[in-house]
């Protein structure tokens, strides 16, 4: 993802910091220096938010974990102001398994609740007389037990709203799912998740008191406006998975018409782009073997990064991305895709016997997808 850095990695999966989430900590810092807070303030209002994006960072880890066990791979997590996401590579396809996924997330807060208000319990150290009151947020770090305990039941509680994209609407669907059919299921969920999302609207214009309505509805307005549309989109990647998965492979294979050899010069591969129809290439070893592909993208990319004197001093081979997996005439398209996104590349080569029968590229499916929408 774009504009994210790693800042830690934890049991094999990175841990990133999406830039806007630094700018928000500055404006909290610029925005309580104006109305008044002293540094030391300022200073525990930042371990604050620090603080609630580490049980964001468990939560998301629950989700990890758990995949882990069905075999699905975090690619990453990805920290921004709006939350957290572990991007995982795919879902377990039993809706039991994937909705065990969906609450582990969940309830690591419930799970931290339990500690902070256990805790607080024994040292008689939650104090809620003082909730709301701005002082309990930036005066007293004693308050902090109290504050995370509230965090993480908020935290459980809104992610077990049954509406994509909360936790809450995975596991809605998946216990619908076995009786209506992922389809189905997701479509209704996709529903009430719209009807929750203006619900919402509704309820915070006679709720939320009027001196900070200013502030508060156009919040709710924009995350609302965001559940309903995240809705919708959840129910075109169900639509587009089905598609998917009704197609063989064998309907989009062609002959590739260039093959590169890894110690061709880029300037070979450059001129190919240019005139040819290809956008994505395979490189062959000097044995005939696979060594990777090469794509549009990298070979623009490093046509930017070396002059044009040069072309013919560079090779391919210094440019291309392995393949790790390959595809066979038994995958659905649903299979490529999920082959080429893993892999993060555009085009895959289909191999019979371990013999290399031909390649599907990503130019192709989208071509196909588009006649498949057209026709609907
Ligand atoms: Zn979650």
């Amino acid at each position: 993802m774009k504009g994210a850095f790693q800042i830690a990695k934890i049991a094999g999966i990175p841990v990133r910091l999406h830039w806007t989430f630094v700018v928000m900590l500055g404006w909290v810092a610029i925005e309580g220096r104006r109305s008044g807070m002293n540094w030391e303030s300022v200073g525990w209002f930042a371990v604050l938010m620090i603080g609630v994006f580490v049980c964001v960072v468990l939560h998301e880890l629950g989700h990890a974990f758990s995949a882990k066990r069905y075999g699905v791979r975090t690619k990453d997590i990805i920290l921004s102001p709006l939350g957290g996401v572990a991007r995982l590579d795919g879902l377990p396809e039993k809706p039991i398994d994937e909705s065990v996924v969906a609450f582990a997330g969940p309830l690591v807060n419930i799970l931290l609740a339990g500690i902070f208000g256990g805790y607080g319990w024994m040292t008689s150290s939650i104090d809620l007389s003082n909730l709301g009151a701005s002082r309990l947020v930036f005066g007293n770090p004693e308050n902090f037990v109290t504050l995370f305990l509230i965090i993480n039941i908020f935290l459980s509680f809104f992610n077990l709203i049954p509406a994509f994209p909360m936790d809450g609407g995975r596991i809605f669907r998946s216990l619908l799912s076995p009786s209506l059919g992922r389809r189905r299921a997701t479509l209704i969920t996709t529903y009430l998740g719209q009807g929750i999302a203006v619900l919402l609207v509704g309820l915070a214009c006679f709720l939320v008191p009027p001196r900070m309505s200013f502030y508060l509805i156009p919040l709710f307005i924009l995350s609302s406006a965001f559940m309903f549309f995240m809705a919708r989109q959840e129910y075109r990647i169900v639509e587009f998975e089905e598609i998917l998965k009704r197609h063989s492979i064998l309907e989009l294979i062609r002959q590739p018409i260039n093959i590169f050899n890894k110690n061709d010069h880029i300037a070979y591969a450059l001129e190919a782009l240019k005139t040819g129809l290809e956008k994505d290439f395979l490189v062959k070893n000097e044995d005939g073997t696979i060594a990777g592909v090469f794509s549009q993208p990298e070979i623009l990319e490093m046509a930017k990064s070396i002059p044009t004197s040069s072309h013919k001093k560079h090779f391919v081979e210094e440019f291309i991305s392995p393949v790790e997996e390959v595809v066979y005439p038994s995958d659905t398209l649903h299979i490529f895709y999920k082959k080429l996104m893993s892999q993060e590349l555009r085009i895959l080569p289909v191999f019979e016997n371990e013999n290399l029968i031909g390649v599907v590229d990503i130019q192709q499916l989208n071509d196909f997808l588009r006649v498949e929408y057209e026709m609907k």
